[in-house]
């Protein structure tokens, strides 16, 4: 460390110094939050436009959040799930009858939600459908992102992602994405227990199916009995628009996991639900986590999904996101630097074509500059997903920054 550096250099030396290598962050250290915006060390504001991967729909430090997690902080934070707790029954009657589940099993990060729908479907293939033991296929769509343990790594097509960590675990099988004939014929299998898939893939760079592929396959899985299992962590809870995308299409999955703003940002709360069926197949000692169901996590996951009602924010996902498409459909239009604009609600990407050896990474870099913050995902494509509480007046001046940023390439 030198005299000269900057507070943010000095903490971003921290990090390089001291932590794993495993990200690749944008360079600005945040220090605080509101709603839309972020603030660095240093005192500079930036639009937030990754929202941690669609973890603050409910926006930085929602002060209904900071309410409910002081006050159940100073109360009771952890048990166990070796002794019942005040609020885990109250939460569990409050978000089954809010999605219309029999049953809830709470977990803490995403892909522990996950691993607990891919447990739930291979025992009910065993114990319901008849699968005989050590049988059940999953299957899986090309380009998922499930998250980052060896279950789900084990099912990702992206060298990245499970390259050099073989063994990988078997039973699964991939199929195209937005492909209902393939995912025919790999269903058709009796040993067949599930279909995983993303309503929309995030991670992937906001892939969008066509408009009728969730209903085939809800009609495929209900055909050859077998579980249809959404994984909403990143689409959930307002992103596209809808309080979940499956309902875009009036679908019901048959497992749906959440995550991410389960939480509002608050702390990793995770939850599958499911029917009585399915999920009391499980029985005590076979899946549990410590910090699952615990009362700080179930006290405020009930405040964040009673504020993305109470502020309407499917709604204004929906409306702001019709805005901001078409707002970037007319820059594309201007520009040979964007190739595509896609999304739902205010979940969106743009694609960039590289020019002058110029990337998206570089255009993430700008944006920074003028106070904007994206990254970008799978090189080209850059996520646009603000928390859901961005004005309109807000998102103009997002978009003005934005087309500033893409013009002066
Ligand atoms: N599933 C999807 C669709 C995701 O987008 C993510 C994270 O981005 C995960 C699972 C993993 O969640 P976590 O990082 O909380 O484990």
């Amino acid at each position: 460390m030198t005299e000269t550096m900057t507070k943010s250099e000095r903490l971003m030396e921290l990090e390089d110094n001291y932590g794993a290598h495993n990200y690749h962050p944008i360079p600005v250290v945040l220090e605080k939050g509101e709603g839309a915006i972020v603030w660095d060390v240093e005192g500079k504001k930036y639009y937030d436009f990754l929202a941690a991967y669609s973890a603050v729909n409910q926006g930085h430090c929602h002060p209904r959040l900071v309410k409910v997690f002081t006050a159940q902080a100073q109360k009771l934070t952890l048990t166990s799930r070796a002794f019942y707790n005040s609020k885990l029954g109250e939460y569990e009657k409050y978000i089954t009858e809010f999605f219309g589940y029999n049953k809830v099993l709470p977990m803490n990060g995403g892909v522990e939600g996950v691993e607990t729908a891919l447990k739930l479907a291979r025992r009910w293939a065993y114990d319901v459908k008849g699968v005989k033991d050590n049988q059940a296929k999953v299957v899986f769509a090309k380009g998922n992102f499930h998250g980052r343990t060896l279950g789900a790594i084990s099912a990702s097509n992206d060298p990245d992602s499970y390259g050099r960590f073989g063994p990988l675990v078997s039973g699964y099988e991939l199929v195209n994405y937005n492909d209902l004939k393939s995912l025919e014929s790999a269903i058709k299998d009796p040993n067949t227990a599930a279909f995983i898939v993303e309503p929309i893939q995030g991670e992937a760079g906001v892939v969008v199916p066509d408009e009728g592929y969730l209903k085939g396959v809800r009609e495929l899985c209900t055909k050859y009995n077998v579980l249809f299992i959404a994984d909403e962590i990143q689409t959930g809870l307002c992103r596209t628009g809808k309080m979940l995308a499956c309902d875009h299409e009036n679908v019901r999955p048959d497992i749906l996991i959440l995550g991410k703003a389960l939480s509002g940002g608050f702390m990793p709360v995770s939850a599958v639900l499911a029917d009585d069926p399915i999920m009391l197949t499980i029985k005590p000692g076979e899946h549990g986590s410590t910090y699952g169901g615990n009362p700080l996590a179930c006290a405020v996951a009930v405040e964040a999904l009673q504020v993305l009602k109470d502020e309407k924010l499917a709604e204004h996902s929906y409306q702001m996101g019709i805005f901001f498409r078409e707002e970037m459909t007319k820059l594309k239009n201007e520009t040979d630097l964007i190739t595509g604009v896609r999304g739902k609600g205010l979940f969106n990407a743009i694609v960039i074509k590289e020019k002058n050896g110029k990337t998206a990474w570089d255009v993430c870099l700008r944006f920074a500059e003028e106070g904007l913050l994206a990254k970008p995902t799978h090189g080209d494509i850059i996520r646009f997903a603000p928390p859901l509480v961005i004005t309109k007046e807000q998102l103009v001046e997002c978009i003005a920054i934005i087309r500033k940023v893409i013009l002066s390439f």
